[in-house]
């Protein structure tokens, strides 16, 4: 039998090939506490936002580098080699998804990303990837400058869950940066005690302040908690049939305070 964790991995794979953009009246579930659906176009679009740009922090001396223009070699796609492409000092997403080969809990993240210039986008479509936390929960990565979309696939976006408080999207060719805190959720027995939680900066400014997942991502379904979960996952890096282009990738592990 399938894992859930496995079983929401597929979700996401199927989610990569169904890329219809959802329009018009939303036919997904009503999400709890607001008035809007999954993926509903008439959620509110986040305020646009100009930043200074990517923030291009340098891993801190007790960060592990995931990605620094050099190798692949933490990655794999499924245990084998990574689908991405290493291109000119940049990884270039491609063919799969990838996922660190060490598996991580509680985590601060860093990692840029950007996608050329002169690809046609709309919505959805042409520019989208997305970083997977644990393998499972999604923050959106999408070329969301002057493309909108449904809110809760805007870049930042928890996905299908929750806007980002504002679109920090530069404009397309030019580098972003992602800046992740996100604590795994806290399980006693088959009951969830503490959800998944996430702040996320993009380019420096706050989109998701301390927000909690409803559970693992999932496309045009609301999302749960499964009963049990694993205490790590891999980081993973989504392949939506876009070249998103990624760099200066690490991540520290978060422990306890001494
Ligand atoms: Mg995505």
């Amino acid at each position: 039998m399938k894992s859930s964790w496995m079983m929401a991995i597929a979700t996401v794979a199927a989610c990569a090939q169904a890329r219809a953009e959802v329009k018009g009246e939303p036919d997904t579930p009503k999400l709890p506490d607001v008035p809007y659906h999954v993926h509903d176009g008439k959620r509110p679009q986040p305020p646009s936002v100009a930043t200074g740009g990517a923030l291009a922090v340098k891993p801190p001396a007790d960060a592990k580098v995931l990605f620094d223009g050099s190798s692949l070699d933490a990655w794999t796609t499924q245990g084998g080699p990574p689908a991405f492409l290493l291109k000119d000092g940049v990884m270039v997403a491609n063919g799969k998804n990838i996922e660190t080969r060490e598996k991580f809990g509680a985590i601060q993240l860093h990692f840029e990303w950007r996608l050329p210039a002169g690809r046609p986008v709309d919505g959805q479509k042409g520019g989208n990837s997305g970083v997977f936390l644990m393998g499972l929960y999604e923050v959106q990565v999408l070329q969301s400058h002057g493309n909108p979309t449904y809110a809760d696939g805007t870049a930042g976006a928890l996905y299908g869950q929750k806007p980002p408080l504002v679109n920090a999207t530069a404009p397309q060719g030019e580098w972003q940066s992602y800046d992740i805190a996100f604590e795994p959720p806290v399980y006693e027995g088959e009951t969830v005690a503490k959800p998944a939680k996430v702040t996320v900066f993009h380019n420096g400014v706050i989109v998701q302040h301390g927000e909690t997942y409803m559970g693992p991502t999932v496309w045009r379904k609301l999302a749960s908690y499964p009963k049990n979960h694993p205490a790590t996952g891999p980081i993973a890096l989504q392949f939506h049939g876009d070249p998103m282009e990624y760099r200066n990738i690490w991540v520290r592990p978060l422990g306890s305070r001494p």
